[in-house]
């Protein structure tokens, strides 16, 4: 039995080995707790700074077993394990937030459903089996829209843009047989999310919404706050808030949206974990996203969400991203951030930059540029 809050030295388990997971633990550490990572790689970012790691793939029930046994409580770093395994696990010990939770999240029509069911919009969107279904679907939604895979897309894999009629037929053949989704493409104005996490009892704690600029399907540039009109602030949190009560989330939640051309706020997707686009709370806030998120899987209280400072977080992307890094280091002002991946392959994450502004002064593009220096987009 687990008891709440957990007392120092209490083990968290941690499901997924990446820089999620490698921050959690750091969280984790600060706070007094130990995190065992479950992984499927030796060597994986999480467990160079974790207590414990179990390695093994996120289904052996053996190793979950074992793993299970040396923890307290467990969350996920990771969303593409199954959740049979997971359920597995929350028969052991309690997993925050729960496989239900997972089970949203993982497929994009369950999660779209959930999400409209919760009276919150999305792009319009359709399930697609077969060709013809795409056909049909294309002319009710429309073009341009954005066919993409139900399960496992991350980081804009799995994913093509359609365009013109022709564009159907080898976007499909490029990715069925697996389940698909058709989206209709939102032209907006920007990108947004919020991160909100919930306690057991309930309590919320609501970071300020950011704005996110993609490059290649991965994010590049996340500004805090989001310069965005109050009322669309507003919207943002509300939904955030909305959909954390209507999981029975206990944990973090980050919720990515479209502002459309006409203020409008769209969901694009949710992910029940910390996200790419808080980090940097760590610099910019006394307790960051992974401290609200080990917080809320301790069962601890939510400190509310303060951000003392403006912020502009770049990431760095594979062998690019790892070139810029002597820079960084060698620059004033520049908060630097390493994953300890020992490979830089394209598109991988290898870490992030952060630059820090008083409260109210988040500069313009060409300040910003100035700012982030060798960092700059
Ligand atoms: P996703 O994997 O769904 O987060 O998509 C990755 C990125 O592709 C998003 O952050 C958007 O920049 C873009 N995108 C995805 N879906 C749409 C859509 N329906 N309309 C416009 N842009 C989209």
């Amino acid at each position: 039995m687990s008891h709440f809050p957990l007392p120092p030295n209490a083990v968290i388990g941690l499901v997924g080995g990446g820089q999620l997971g490698r921050m959690s633990a750091l969280a984790a550490a600060r706070l007094g707790y130990r995190c065992h990572i479950l992984t499927r790689e030796a060597d994986a970012p999480a467990t160079q700074v974790a207590a414990g790691v179990t390695l093994s793939d996120y289904v052996d029930p053996t190793s979950l077993a074992a793993f299970a046994a040396a923890v307290d409580v467990i969350s996920f770093e990771f969303e593409n394990v199954s959740a049979e395994g997971l359920e597995l696990l929350a028969a052991l010990k309690p997993v925050r937030p729960g496989p239900h939770v997972l089970r949203v999240s993982q497929d994009r029509v369950v999660e779209k459903s959930f999400i409209n069911r919760a009276g919150i919009a999305t792009a319009p969107w359709a399930a697609v089996a077969t060709v013809e279904e795409l056909h049909a679907a294309a002319s009710r939604l429309g073009l341009p829209a954005v066919l993409k895979t139900t399960r496992y897309g991350y980081d804009g894999k799995g994913q093509a843009r359609l365009r013109h009629p022709d564009d159907l037929a080898p976007a499909f053949a490029a990715l069925a047989p697996k389940p698909l989704i058709l989206e209709g493409f939102v032209d907006f104005a920007c990108e947004i999310s919020v991160i909100v996490a919930r306690g057991a009892d309930g309590a919320v704690s609501c970071f300020d919404p950011v704005e996110n600029r993609h490059r290649d399907g991965i994010l590049d540039l996340t500004l805090a706050p989001a310069r965005i009109p109050e009322a669309t602030e507003a919207a943002a949190r509300a939904i955030a808030l909305r959909l954390a009560e209507a999981l029975d989330l206990v944990g973090l939640l980050a919720v990515e949206m479209f502002v459309d051309r006409s203020g409008a706020v769209l969901v694009n997707e949710i992910a029940p974990r910390p996200h790419n686009s808080g980090h940097w709370s760590i610099d910019a806030c006394p307790e960051s996203q992974f401290d609200l998120h080990i917080r809320a899987v301790a069962g601890l209280k939510l400190p509310a969400a303060i951000r003392h400072s403006d912020a502009a977080m770049r990431n760095l992307v594979g062998p690019e991203g790892m070139a810029l890094w002597p820079a960084v280091t060698a620059t004033d002002g520049l908060i630097g951030h390493l994953y300890g991946k020992a490979e830089a392959r394209p598109g991988r994450k290898m870490g992030h930059v952060t630059r820090l502004f008083p409260r109210g002064a988040l500069p313009g593009e060409f300040g910003l540029a100035a700012a982030l220096g060798p960092a700059a987009p």
